[in-house]
């Protein structure tokens, strides 16, 4: 497929979804990516590396077969503190009742607790807060001795076996990078996985061991900072400049930071991402009610059609397609909402404002493609096209956030794999990126065979550097020829 059936139907917001048993046949993927997902998320919490390996395979197949670029994003699930096994499995919490954590992997009596994390009961202290199954029940710590601590419950609920803890304002020994995040990290280089997210960063120095891990394994996997505690709002700005993206991980975020600071932390985010000029994925709960049900709230609509009106590159979906009734129909909506939501970016109101002066991004390409993208519209260009190396050029358009559709190509699969990820950039394969008169040509019979181009319509080319000899950074405006015989 070219990418000319894209341009009409498809939202230049990006769309990440989650791998799991709804939607992991090739049947399926191949489904999901003609419905729109641009990214694929493996989430490493969940299941065994050999079926994530067979989904990684299935996906560069299709990708192939479809001729179309997708992205695979391993996510590392980070030093999530788990419950061990329950004596009684659900457990009911009403208010006032109390919890003990004890030492080791087994209890003895109902409301004694344990967990995946050995010292627990060392890090906590009287007053702190113990939120459990996804922040819906919530305990305080109210006495702490050598061997246990005891909690009351303060907000009722049921907690079951397995389920994540959260300790909102405990300060926590534990590295970002677990051994299992180790492993995972070699198997996401041996597989070739495009992105690798981490969860529970709370600092840069997080992603900087994440990058070096990833190189040592001669992996050049792009990484991206899962924001979802305090610390790492406290530690943004450096840790947006050290990564190559940002997710928004409003799960964990909600609730480890309180609920009704979530929409103002997401503004934040996108906006230092805006600002630095990274990509920045918006998820959790965008569209959960579709997780069973044909159509979204109202309220979820409109949350997804916010989130790009903020800034968000992509939005993710998580249960609604690893494990949900409707995983095309879910993607599908999305990709419609963000549609009829993009056409707002381009009035003054609404506009994300990005600086070329603040973005840590080089100052050549910022400048070239600044100029290029006032070039496009002054011309009323149909079209532009990138030709990058690792993709910063295409990144930088993308933030830029102009309305000329945009092509992006390069010689390098990994990148346009990356772009999959950037705002309004569809990367095509196959281009001569080398020759400039072979490359104008390539565009113009592509623009012509799928009647998305028309004779001496205007192209604004941006090649980036190194990937031609005769310049630097090179801009050209073309006008479109008639395809030779
Ligand atoms: C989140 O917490 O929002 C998130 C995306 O991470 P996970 O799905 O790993 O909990």
């Amino acid at each position: 497929m070219s990418a000319a059936r894209l341009f009409p139907n498809r939202a230049r917001t990006k769309i990440v979804a989650t791998v799991g048993p709804a939607c992991s046949s090739p049947e399926m993927l191949e489904e999901l990516v003609l419905a729109g997902v641009d990214v694929f998320r493996l989430n490493l919490a969940h299941g065994d590396l050999k079926s994530h390996s067979e989904v990684v395979r299935n996906i560069r197949e299709i990708s192939a077969k479809l001729e179309r670029p997708v992205a695979a994003l391993a996510d590392l699930s980070g030093p999530k503190i788990r419950l061990g096994i329950l004596q009684q499995d659900p457990m009911p919490c009403e208010e006032g009742k109390l919890f003990r954590f004890v030492r080791g992997k087994t209890s003895d009596q109902p409301t004694d607790l344990t967990t995946n994390y050995a010292p627990l009961i060392d890090e906590l202290t009287v007053g702190n807060d113990v939120m459990l199954a996804d922040g819906t029940v919530e305990m305080v710590v109210t006495e702490k001795t050598d061997d246990y601590v005891v909690c009351k419950v303060i907000g009722a609920g049921v907690i079951r076996s397995k389920q994540g803890i959260n300790l909102p304002d405990a300060e926590l020994s534990v590295e970002t990078i677990t051994p299992q995040d180790k492993e995972h990290i070699v198997w996401a280089a041996e597989n070739d996985l495009d992105y690798v997210s981490l969860s529970f960063v709370r600092c840069a120095d997080d992603i900087r061991q994440l990058k070096d891990l990833l190189l040592t394994n001669e992996s050049r996997a792009f990484v991206i900072a899962k924001i979802e505690k305090r610390e790492a709002l406290e530690n943004l700005e450096e840790i947006v400049s050290v990564s190559n993206g940002v997710m928004v991980a409003r799960g964990d975020l909600g609730v480890e930071i309180d609920v009704a600071d979530v929409a103002s932390a997401q503004k934040m985010i996108v906006s230092t991402c805006s600002r630095i000029g990274r990509p920045v994925i918006v998820a959790t709960q965008m569209l959960d009610s579709m997780t069973t049900k044909t159509r979204p709230t109202r309220a979820e609509a409109t949350d997804v059609a916010n989130a790009i009106l903020d800034g968000a590159d992509a939005c993710m979906l998580s249960g609604e397609t690893a494990v949900g009734d409707h995983p095309i129909a879910v993607v599908q909506m999305m990709n419609r909402i963000m549609l009829s939501t993009e056409k707002m970016l381009f009035s003054s109101r609404y506009r994300i404002e990005f600086n070329p002066e603040e973005a840590l991004v080089d100052p050549v390409t910022q400048a070239v493609m600044y100029g290029a993208s006032q070039t496009a519209k002054l011309l009323g260009a149909k079209l532009m096209v990138t030709a990058t190396r690792t993709g910063g050029t295409a990144l930088t358009k993308a933030k830029l956030r102009d309305e000329t559709p945009t092509i992006g190509v390069s010689d390098s699969p990994a990148a346009l794999r990356r772009m999959c990820l950037y705002w309004g950039v569809i990367p095509i394969s196959g281009a001569p990126v080398h020759n400039g008169i072979q490359l104008r040509r390539f565009i113009d019979n592509w623009g012509i065979e799928t009647g998305y181009l028309e004779v001496d319509d205007r192209i604004v080319f941006v090649t980036g550097g190194g990937i031609m000899q005769a310049a630097e950074y090179m801009v050209v405006v073309h006008k479109v020829e008639k395809p030779q015989e």
